[in-house]
């Protein structure tokens, strides 16, 4: 990209920020993500912008200034209805605790904040003003070759801080690059600092990984530096565990596919990252057939997922999603099916869950690394049937249900409790069966049959233990 070319886009309020720095004596340049971004021909979407000026000064040249992180030398910049950040120039500095800086220090060069970046491409300034770049780690060379390389010595880098290695395989994936041998030679020697990355910056760093197309160039850094050991041995587990006449990959390589293959938002990806990990131990060897069977492994799969999902904080809903994706993955519809066997699936799975096994199960079928095409058929039927099943309107929770936990009570009786869920969930199974059977009437006299029965259980079960 020539420098004429590379001024054309860059926003003209980008162009009027920097403008407005110079009249006052001050200058400003793009840095970061948005150069990089901008040279590797993406969308950029944040516009970051350092300027020798302090923040104080800034305050007083732009009239709408927001303090974000002023302690740092950042502050937030309104102009033109967008918001920019812009920071002070910053130097070289400590970081005894591996994770901040432990102290900032404004610096007048731009070479000098440069230097204290993470990796070349990412160590690149443009002066949108006059158009003139300043790259002084060959960061064009690295991006154009597409070569992650760390500033300066890439072991002591990344000892400064530990989320740096994990950056470093974000970009990889993301960027499609291939580490330089020093820099991926140092990540596994700096894995002490990585221990004290936060669980939250982790799970960010997943989430952005997931947005390459394959996010796998990113995972199999982290399995073969270590990295993945610290943060999610279970994957580990499957590494090299060779599957069945189904499969071509082992364990690990087909969960790398799905997760590559898999067309859904980052949590999704993540769900088909994970959606075998209960395989491992799971596996066993069929007496008939002589080949593994992996029995359960959905079940248990979703009992290794919580945990791993809770450690790296996803959110309630998220882990929710993600847990729930890892227990229902596993399906084969048949022409045997019928309306209430689909209607059974979906209330099983979560109506809300539906569209995301679909994706999944596609990338599930996608990836199995065998030959000739992956046979979608299942998966196709299985949608048009859903489709005519959810035409039909028939009830598919208890809130479908012609009477509800009140009819219960004024006609029952009975008083409020988890009595009142566990009878309209029996009616429902009746009328998933059979939705004819979802009329107030008959549900009502098989409510009170229900009810009778369970005042019945605790007699029984009383009598039980005396015996
Ligand atoms: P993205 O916005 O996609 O996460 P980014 O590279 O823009 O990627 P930011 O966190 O926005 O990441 O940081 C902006 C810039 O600050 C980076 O491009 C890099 O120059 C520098 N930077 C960010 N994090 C670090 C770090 N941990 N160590 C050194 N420099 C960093
Ligand atoms: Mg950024």
């Amino acid at each position: 990209m020539s420098e004429a070319s590379i001024s054309q886009k860059i926003p003209t309020e980008v162009i009027g920020l920097c403008d407005r720095l110079r009249e006052k004596g001050k200058r400003g340049w793009i840095v970061g993500g948005c150069v990089r971004d901008m040279l590797s021909g993406r969308v950029v979407s944040d516009w970051d912008i350092a300027t020798d000026a302090l923040p104080q000064e800034v305050q007083k040249i732009f009239s709408k200034v927001i303090p974000t992180g002023i302690a740092h030398g950042t502050v937030t910049v309104l102009h033109h209805g967008k918001r920019y950040e812009v920071t002070t120039l910053r130097g070289e500095t400590t970081y005894s605790d591996g994770r901040h800086p432990d102290a900032v220090h404004f610096v007048g060069d731009i070479t000098a904040d440069l230097a204290r970046r993470d990796f070349t491409f990412n160590a690149i300034a443009i002066d949108p003003v006059s158009g003139l770049i300043i790259d002084p780690f060959e960061g064009r060379k690295d991006l154009e070759k597409k070569i992650l390389r760390a500033v300066g010595n890439a072991e002591e880098r990344f000892s400064e801080d530990g989320l740096r290695v994990l950056r470093a395989a974000r970009f990889a994936a993301t960027l499609e690059a291939d580490l330089d041998p020093d820099t991926e030679k140092a990540i596994s020697r700096t894995l002490d600092t990585f221990k004290k990355v936060s669980a939250e910056r982790v799970r960010d760093e997943w989430v952005k990984t997931m947005k390459a197309k394959r996010p796998s160039r990113a995972f199999e850094i982290m399995r073969t530096s270590g990295i993945l050991a610290i943060t999610c041995p279970e994957l580990l587990e499957g590494v090299g565990m060779e599957q069945n006449k189904h499969h071509a990959y082992d364990v690990w390589t087909h969960g790398m596919e799905c997760m590559n293959a898999c067309a859904g938002d980052p949590i999704l990806r993540i769900a088909a990252l994970l959606h075998d990990v209960g395989k491992p131990r799971t596996r066993a060897v069929s007496e008939k057939t002589k080949d593994y069977t992996f029995y359960d492994h959905d079940q248990v799969g979703a009992e290794i997922a919580h945990p791993i999902a809770a450690r790296l904080k996803f959110s309630n809903d998220e882990r929710a999603r993600i847990v729930d994706l890892v227990r229902h993955h596993l399906f084969h519809y048949t022409d045997e099916w019928n309306d209430a066997t689909v209607r059974r699936w979906m209330k099983r799975v979560g109506v809300d869950r539906i569209q995301d096994l679909y994706l999944l199960n596609e990338a599930d079928v996608r990836s199995k690394g065998l030959e000739g095409p992956p046979d979608l058929n299942p998966l196709e039927k299985l949608k048009a049937h859903v489709a005519k099943v959810e035409e039909q309107g028939a009830a598919l929770s208890t809130r479908d249900l012609a009477i509800d936990g009140r009819d219960l009570m004024t006609e029952l009786g009975l008083k409020p409790g988890p009595i009142l869920g566990k009878i309209l969930n029996a009616l429902l199974e009746d009328v998933i069966a059979d939705p004819a059977k979802n009329e107030r009437e008959s549900l009502v006299a098989r409510a009170r049959e229900l009810a009778e029965e369970t005042r019945a259980e605790p007699a029984t079960e009383a009598q039980k233990k005396k015996g």
